[in-house]
C-alpha cells in the first residue's frame, strides 16, 4: 500500500512538472492575428532541459515570418517545438484549406493503405483526429462500428458519423482499436491523449498511430517538419516510452514506406548546400529548374544545383533504402496494445 501511495505521489509530481508553461512572447501573423508563445516542459518526462536544434518558419502556409524553434529534451530525447503557440492561438495556423483536400485520389489511396494496416477482427474502432470523417466512413463501409474524435472547428462531419468533440463523451473500455493517422505530432498534450486512448481501449485492444520519424535526417536535419502545426517529434524510442507511461505495451514499430513517407529524395542536395554554407529551404529539396523559373534561385546557382539534383535523383532510392534499414525512414507506424489482463 505504501508503494502504491508513493507511486501515486510520484505520478502527481511528474504530471505537475509536465504541465508547466510560461508565456514568453506574442507574435503577429500576416492576417493580423495576435499569437501567444509559451515555453513548455517536456511532455514525456517533465524535464525543462531543452536543447535547441533548429528554427523553421511556416513555409507551408506562410502564416507569419516567425522562425519556430525545434529541439529535444535533454533528459529523454523527445523532440518538441519550444516556445510554441498557445493552444487557443492555433486556429491562426490552420487555414480552412488544411481540411479541404481530404477526398482527392491521393487521399483515397492513403485511406485504403491505412485500412490494410488494421489488425484482424476489429469490431469497434475510434479514429482520433478524424477531420471530416473520410477514413472513418471507409471503416464503416467494411462493417466495422466506427466513431471519430475531432476538436478542430474547421472540420465538418460530412458522412453523418458519431464524431466526438472531446474525450469526455467517449466511454471507458469501449473500442478494440483506436487509430490516429498523422495526429500525435499536432497535439498540445500528447500524454493526456495517450491516457484517454488507454482508457477507452478494451483489454487486448490496440492503438495504431502514424507519425513522422524524428530519428530521420528528413525531420532532424533537412527540417521537413510542418512547423508550427507539428509540435512534437517522435522516434521509435520516445513512442515506446509514451505507450509504457500509460500502461500500453509496444507491439511493433514499422517504417512507413507507403502512406505518408516521401523518403530521402533531396538529401544529397541538402548535404551539398550545407557543405557550401548555404541555407536549405523546402523548395531546395528538388527540381532547381522550377525554382529558377519561379525566381527562387539565380542562374549561377542553377548551374551547380541542377547537376547536383540529377545526381540526387539517381541516388535517392539507395539513400532512402540506407536510412530505411536503420529505422531512420521519414515516417513510421507504431502499434501499442492494452494488456488483456488489465
Ligand atoms: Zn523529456
Amino acid at each position: 500500500m505504501a508503494g502504491f501511495e508513493s507511486r501515486r505521489i510520484q505520478a502527481a509530481i511528474e504530471s505537475a512538472a509536465r504541465a508547466w508553461t510560461r508565456r514568453v512572447d506574442t507574435i503577429e501573423t500576416h492576417d493580423g492575428d495576435k499569437v501567444w508563445l509559451e515555453q513548455v516542459a517536456c511532455n514525456l518526462c517533465g524535464s525543462r532541459a531543452f536543447e535547441p536544434l533548429y528554427r523553421k518558419r511556416d513555409t507551408r502556409f506562410e502564416t507569419s515570418d516567425h522562425a519556430f524553434q525545434v529541439g529535444v529534451c535533454g533528459r529523454c530525447g523527445l523532440g518538441y517545438l519550444n516556445p510554441r503557440p498557445a493552444r487557443q492561438s492555433m486556429d491562426a495556423f490552420y487555414p480552412t484549406t488544411f481540411f479541404s483536400d481530404r477526398d482527392s485520389p491521393k487521399r483515397r489511396r492513403r485511406y485504403e493503405q491505412e485500412l490494410a494496416l488494421l489488425p484482424p477482427r476489429v469490431t469497434r474502432l475510434l479514429d482520433v483526429g478524424c477531420a471530416n470523417g473520410d477514413f472513418a466512413a471507409r471503416v464503416a463501409a467494411r462493417g466495422i462500428e466506427v466513431e471519430g474524435l475531432e476538436v478542430a472547428q474547421s472540420a465538418s462531419n460530412r458522412h453523418g458519423l458519431v464524431i466526438h468533440g472531446g474525450w469526455q463523451t467517449v466511454p471507458d473500455a469501449s473500442f478494440d482499436c483506436v487509430t490516429a493517422w498523422a495526429v500525435l505530432e499536432h497535439l498540445h498534450d500528447p500524454m493526456e491523449v495517450l491516457r484517454h486512448v488507454a482508457r477507452v481501449l478494451r483489454p487486448g485492444g490496440c492503438f495504431v498511430f502514424l507519425v513522422p520519424n524524428f530519428a530521420s535526417p528528413a525531420s532532424r536535419e533537412m527540417r521537413l517538419e510542418d512547423t508550427p502545426r507539428h509540435l512534437y517529434f517522435y522516434t521509435p524510442e520516445t513512442s515506446a516510452r509514451y505507450l509504457q507511461a500509460v500502461g500500453l505495451q509496444l507491439d511493433s514499430v514499422r517504417m512507413d514506406t507507403e502512406i505518408y513517407a516521401r523518403g530521402h529524395r533531396g538529401y544529397l542536395n541538402y548535404r551539398v548546400r550545407r557543405a557550401l554554407g548555404r541555407e536549405f529551404r523546402p523548395c531546395d529539396r528538388r527540381k532547381p529548374l522550377r525554382g529558377f523559373e519561379r525566381g527562387e534561385i539565380g542562374l549561377a546557382e542553377l548551374l551547380w544545383a541542377w547537376p547536383c539534383d540529377q545526381l540526387d535523383r539517381a541516388l535517392a532510392p539507395a539513400i532512402t533504402r540506407y536510412f530505411l534499414r536503420r529505422d531512420r525512414h521519414d515516417s513510421m507506424i507504431v502499434v501499442g496494445r492494452k494488456p488483456a489482463s488489465s
